[in-house]
């Protein structure tokens, strides 16, 4: 008779590159999920579905109404309850898949706590809905020498890869800088399309599958460009050359993001008030943004500020990146709903 074991991964041990030999490495693997939004918490139900052995999933917001459009792992009990997104996944992989071990960690993320949270962990996926995340992540992987799974998506795309330090290129010879902070669109000004989330959810999956079992980047490093609404599929080489290139990361070495100390969020006294200071500085361009915001809330805008006004919240962003955030005295809930509408 079959072991239930056997049972459960048969399909995926047929497939021939899996095999038994893979399915015994998937289950021994040890991987860490940054993020449980439409991205995290998509590929940590395949992975657990899988059978990794372990995961730990780290976000810092709570399910809420408008999550549910995309991400499947979530359901309206889960917003009724008010739980955090790393608790409501913990808690449905295990009704999925008891035999994995979940961590879930409630946190937001920052250079003082990134280092200890990849302890003990052989593969990172990312599932960030803002670039100063990934930075930190990158310089953290090219440091520990870890692989990760660069993932994003917006609108009715997105784009994936794998990352592994000293064969692939990592997130800073691709793009050296983040993006201008408040210049970006996330997904909360401009959208986002569930089966945009569920595809660039799925590659990413297979790229930490593949490498799980295979423990090797593909031969030629690509970028995987796809997008639903247009039907557009692309494969872009990312050959990586550091003799040729200067990145100041895997290259240089110099870690910029991890040795910076995290950015401030200070409470405000005595009111329901937080205060948050850009990680790198940045002058908010108020025209793009009050443009996108209008969409989103009520947006007032004059020469020294933009507010934009989301009862029971009120975010008001000041030139020199500064944002108050009214109607909550958690920092974490405050950075993320600054880092979710102004891009910062
Ligand atoms: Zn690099």
């Amino acid at each position: 008779m079959e072991e239930p074991d056997e049972t459960r991964y048969s399909r995926q041990v047929r497939f021939t590159p899996i095999g038994r030999d893979g399915q015994a490495r998937i289950r021994t693997a040890r991987v860490l999920i940054l993020g449980c939004g439409g991205l995290g918490a998509e590929t940590a139900n395949l992975l657990a579905r899988a059978g990794v052995g372990f995961l730990r999933l780290v976000d810092r917001d709570v399910v809420e109404l408008s999550n549910l459009q995309r991400q499947a792992l979530f359901d309206e009990n889960d917003v009724h309850e008010g739980l955090p997104k790393a608790t409501a996944a913990a808690r449905r992989i295990a009704q999925v898949n008891a035999d994995v071990q979940v961590e879930a960690v409630v946190a937001d993320l920052d250079s003082s706590n990134i280092l200890g949270l990849l302890q003990g962990i052989e593969l990172v996926i990312d599932g960030f809905d803002n670039f100063e995340g990934r930075y930190l992540l990158n310089d953290a992987c090219v440091k520990l020498n870890l692989p990760w799974v660069y993932g994003a998506c917006l609108g009715g795309g997105g784009v994936a890869a794998l990352l592994v330090p000293g064969v692939t290129p990592c997130l800073r010879c691709l793009q050296p800088t983040p993006p201008e902070a408040g210049l970006s669109p996330t997904c909360d000004t401009v959208g986002i399309l569930g089966p945009a989330a569920h595809l660039i959810a799925s590659l990413e999956a297979g790229l930490a599958l593949r490498y799980l079992v295979t423990g090797e980047a593909p031969r030629h490093a690509a970028m995987l460009s796809v997008d639903v609404w247009e039907g557009r599929l692309e494969r872009v080489d990312i050959p990586y050359l550091p003799e040729e290139q200067s990145c100041p990361c895997c290259v240089g070495r110099r870690f910029e993001f991890l040795d910076a100390p995290p950015p401030p969020a200070v409470v405000l006294c005595g009111r329901e008030a937080v205060q948050v200071h850009p990680a790198v500085p940045a002058q908010p361009d108020f025209r793009a943004l009050a443009e996108r915001l209008r969409m989103v809330g009520e947006v007032v805008v004059n020469e020294y500020l933009l507010r934009l006004k989301l009862p029971p919240h009120e975010l008001t962003l000041f030139h020199d990146g500064r944002a108050n955030v009214l109607g909550t005295a958690d920092p974490a809930l405050a950075r993320s709903l600054v880092s979710r509408y102004f891009g910062i």
